[in-house]
């Protein structure tokens, strides 16, 4: 124990450089690993070890070529938004993050605009647009074994959420979508008891358990067999699990409909029919983008009479603010007693640094899978 210290000592007090998996955005198949430069801690800022990264559809589309931006006067961008990190040395002005502190980074920053909503920190809800994105967008991620980062850009995460605290990136962006939806249907008089989610992948997934901690009779919705991994973490949490090929989601549906639905696939034809299901003054919240083509076809009067003559509110949302992740922190700490084991069951693959490219290629019973960046056998 007492040589830990000396020996990160040692490797930080000279920090050169580290391995970082890169791409450069808008060519396919162009991640590697490289070597980058990390940068001394200056004034604000807190030299961090990375321990894990996530990996989720935007890393697969970047890596594809279709998504992503490098920083400006840079070819190629590091990969990674999903992290895990623990301080190496914070820089002398920093206060209140001591060596071997857990946190997890945000991943937008504000625009460099007079924005009103970037300026008072709702850089998810940017005005302009402008904003960067660590590992998505004009600013370097997280896939990477050392960084320097702004504190003020930092979430402190407790140790027992060590195991899952790679979760809190994406469970951010499912509370900002609750958020949305309860704000703007949020009158006192609506109390809406059945949810519907669309979609068991890991956005899913953690936005039934947010609704299930929060009372909701749940019911989510995929195309995975009822003994799949995602379905039996459902039906564990005690949710609905309803496999739409062998039962179509419209015959399952609950009296009265669904208050609250969460569309987290993506896949459009998806939203019609999730928005058919509503309830009364119900809610459809949509997490989800692909990049595809899917035609079809919608009686647009019956869908327009629908939502006016129900009191309908369908509302998009993505991103996610500071007290975002300070929530997604909250909630994985009720989880922990609430749901034992459960959060865990939601990363399904670790792999080292060198094996990147296995951790993009997603298997069908794969939910979430993760990057070991430090001690992970690289
Ligand atoms: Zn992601
Ligand atoms: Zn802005």
């Amino acid at each position: 124990v007492a040589s830990r210290p000396e020996r990160v000592e040692k490797k930080t007090t000279d920090p050169q450089d580290c391995l970082a998996v890169t791409v450069q955005p808008g060519v396919a198949q162009s991640a590697r690993l490289d070597r980058i430069a990390v940068d001394a801690p200056g004034p604000g800022e807190v030299l961090m070890q990375v321990v894990r990264v996530g990996v989720c559809g935007t890393d697969a589309e970047i890596c594809a070529g279709t998504y992503g931006a490098a920083p400006a006067g840079s070819e190629r961008l590091v990969l990674g938004h999903e992290s895990l990190l623990r301080v190496v040395r914070p820089a002398t002005d920093v206060h209140g993050w001591s060596p071997g502190d857990l946190a997890v980074g945000i991943v937008r920053r504000p625009c460099p605009d007079p924005c009103p909503a970037c300026q008072a920190g709702r850089w998810d809800l940017c005005m302009t647009g402008r904003f960067a994105e660590r590992g998505i967008s004009r600013l370097d991620g997280f896939l990477r074994e050392l960084l320097t980062e702004q504190a003020a850009f930092l979430v402190p995460v407790p140790p027992a959420l060590e195991p899952v605290a790679v979760l809190v990136e994406p469970l951010s962006v499912v509370e900002k979508a609750l958020e949305e939806a309860l704000r703007t249907q949020g009158h006192p008089e609506w109390s809406p008891r059945a949810a519907l989610v669309t979609g068991a992948g890991p956005i899913g997934l953690l936005a039934a358990l947010a609704l299930r901690q929060r009372g909701y009779s749940v019911w989510v919705v995929d195309r995975q067999p009822p003994d799949a991994p995602k379905a039996r973490l459902v039906q564990a949490a005690g949710m609905r699990y309803v496999d739409d090929r062998s039962e179509p989601l419209e015959q399952t549906v609950p009296p009265g409909g669904f208050g609250l639905a969460v569309e987290a696939t993506g896949y459009s034809p998806l939203f019609f029919r999730a928005a058919g299901v509503l309830g009364r003054n119900g809610v459809l919240v949509l997490t989800g983008v692909t990049s595809g083509h899917h035609p079809v076809t919608v009686d647009a009067d019956a869908l327009n009479a629908e939502t006016v003559l129900e009191n309908h509110v369908l509302v998009g949302s993505v991103n996610a603010a500071r007290r975002h992740y300070q929530a997604a922190v909250a909630d994985l700490m009720d989880w922990h007693d609430r749901f034992p084991g459960l959060a865990e069951r939601l990363i399904t693959a670790h792999h080292p640094l060198r094996g990147f490219q296995d951790a993009l290629a997603k298997g069908p019973a794969d939910i979430k899978s993760v990057i070991e960046v430090a001690g992970g056998g690289a």
